[in-house]
């Protein structure tokens, strides 16, 4: 294993054991809820807005450690920005995943550029592109 595939996986792993903006958010404007049959991953979703800019995220439920994972950095990666921005994160972020990452610009995925193999795995698309889908379900 490359020394960078050995940083995305402990960065998947750190996110798994101490997800970032898990729990119930209190006062939540939108919520959606997702579920991925082909894991058994459970995803609740939830968002402030303050008209079209989403001010606080969190994300609840259960799954394996790719779900999680990028509920935990998807959270961490719209809070603050607007709808349109998170629409736009979430594009580059499914053509990665899915195998077109080279028709994205990656550079502006940030941290979430970790997830770039899971192209290698197709099963592993929906763990990873859950909590993405439950969003823009509570975000539309
Ligand atoms: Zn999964």
């Amino acid at each position: 294993m490359s020394e960078l595939q050995e940083l995305y996986q402990s960065l998947i792993l750190d996110h798994n054991r101490s997800p970032r903006n898990f729990g119930v958010l209190e006062g939540a404007d939108r919520h959606a809820e997702g579920y991925n049959p082909l894991c058994g991953d459970q995803v609740k979703v939830e968002v402030k807005l303050d008209g079209d800019r989403v001010t606080d995220i969190k994300f609840s439920g259960n799954g394996c450690a790719i779900s999680k994972a990028s509920a935990s950095l998807m959270t961490a990666a719209v809070k603050g920005k607007t709808v349109a921005e998170a629409r736009t994160l979430f594009d580059g972020f499914h053509a990665m995943v899915t195998g077109h990452g080279d028709q994205v610009d990656t550079k502006a995925l940030g941290k979430l550029a970790i997830f770039a193999g899971v192209a290698e795995f197709p099963v592993r698309v929906k763990c990873a592109t859950l909590a993405w889908h439950t969003l823009r379900d509570a975000i539309k």
